[in-house]
């Protein structure tokens, strides 16, 4: 009798023992990987470094990010993977008070840093991704996505695209206007995932910087799937100008035709950091830790993350923490794991499918037509509840087109895009269940 109970008390103790140990392997996959709980984990996948324009060491980026509570990181430099054998001279590295290479010396030391003289001056070897990856990557910790940013334009228009899970570096090719450049491009990365057998992810960035891609652009274009609706670079007026709309109206207009008109699919949102400065923090510089997003999956790995990425399960954020976003039974309901003193305000964004669609092309003092989004006099992307519950909840009509939410805090962000920004949290868009 006693030995029958003193058996699976071993057993819980043990399972317990094993469970505080730390993470569980929740990561770990094997035949139980089934059965874990889904965990968000929170990564960057917009980040330059010195193998492209950002100014410090991609091992050194990593850290940052290793050490500041992420568990992933895509390094996406200009239209290259970290491979093969780079040497740049410290001084592209130094920034107006970086000291760059001392930071690099005094963290990894003398026998991971690679230094040689070159023609009197000192150079420093870049490491790899593979050597980064051998450094940092812990199994359910950390991980490297590897991934580029297909760096293009058309015409005027820059043409950005992150490609994300990428083992070959892709690189740009000609469109003959912008939706064709976004299409040719994003279809390449495609048919490498194809051969590779790899799920991809690629997103369109920024489309505020310099030019604006019009909304109507990403609509038609079926192979945007993802693109950056909040980016921490200091110069992609994440907020619009005088003549074009912000990235968020930008995603309202693009899901009202996508769902009201076009019959296509949701397009998902990202905040990313694009980060490129390392040593001067502050506004006006594209440093670490802006924006990210939080992908629930069973397991830490690539393939899992880009997975739970094509479902829409994932969120993205400047500093607000959702426990649960779920949109079972009717309604869309948002968990946020509240700090105390902190208020919450939750809008949730939608078109309904009443809105008209019209939109009028913008002109200049000249009458010519502007290449930006529309002008809608319909009510796209309309506030159709606000909570500030730490629980908020949606409950749908049936005549939404999407829902989506929008978190934000009363805490303002410590290190912001903009001055006055306070910290956020989009959700994914959902279609609701038609009644
Ligand atoms: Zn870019
Ligand atoms: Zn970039």
């Amino acid at each position: 009798m006693k030995r029958k109970i003193i058996v699976p008390l071993v057993v819980l103790i043990f399972s317990l023992a094993v469970f505080l140990s730390g993470n569980f392997t929740l990561s770990q996959g094997g035949k139980n990987a089934d059965k874990v709980t889904p965990l968000y984990w929170k990564g960057n996948l917009h980040t330059h470094s010195l193998w492209s324009d950002g100014n410090d060491y991609p091992d050194m980026i990593a850290d940052w990010y290793k050490t500041h509570g992420y568990q992933f990181l895509a390094l996406t430099e200009h239209n290259l993977l970290a491979e093969g054998e780079k040497w740049v001279a410290p001084k592209k590295a130094e920034g107006n008070r970086g000291k760059a290479l001392e930071k690099y010396m005094n963290r990894f030391g003398p026998t991971w840093v690679e230094k040689k003289m070159v023609d009197g001056k000192e150079m420093v070897r870049l490491k790899t991704l593979a050597e980064c990856k051998k450094l940092h990557e812990e199994q359910g910790k950390f991980l490297f996505v590897p991934a580029e940013e297909i760096t293009h334009k058309f015409a005027k228009f820059p043409i950005h695209m992150n490609a994300l899970n990428v083992n070959k570096a892709i690189k740009p090719v000609d469109g003959s206007g912008i939706r064709e450049t976004m299409t040719v491009n994003l279809r390449n990365l495609e048919e490498q995932s194809k051969k590779s057998g790899s799920t991809t992810v690629g997103f369109l960035n920024h489309p505020n910087f310099q030019q604006s891609i019009p909304a109507e652009e990403i609509a038609m274009c079926s192979e945007v799937r993802f693109f950056e609706v909040h980016n921490g670079h200091s110069g992609v007026r994440n907020y619009g100008g005088d003549s074009f709309p912000s990235c968020e109206k930008i995603w309202d207009v693009a899901l009202a035709l996508r769902l009201g008109k076009l019959k296509m699919p949701l397009v998902y949102g990202l905040a990313t950091d694009d980060s490129h400065d390392y040593h001067d923090i502050g506004l006006g510089k594209t440093n670490p830790g802006r924006g990210w997003v939080m992908v629930r999956s069973r397991q830490l790995d690539p393939e899992s993350l880009m997975q739970a990425m094509h479902k829409g399960d994932f969120y993205s954020s400047t500093g607000v923490v959702l426990e649960d976003v779920n949109s079972q039974d009717g309604e869309l309901v948002i968990k946020i794991k509240s700090e105390p003193g902190v208020s919450y305000r939750t809008e949730f964004i939608t078109t309904f499918a009443d809105a008209s669609l019209d939109g009028t092309t913008v002109v200049d003092k000249d009458g010519k037509p502007v290449v930006v989004t529309k002008n809608y006099a319909g009510k796209i992307g309309v506030i159709a509840k606000d909570s500030s519950e730490a629980i908020a909840r949606y409950k749908f009509t049936g005549r939404e087109l999407y829902v989506r939410a929008k978190v934000v805090s009363s805490k303002l962000h410590p290190n912001p895009y903009q001055k006055g920004d306070f910290e956020t949290a989009w959700t994914q868009p959902v279609v609701p269940p038609t009644k």
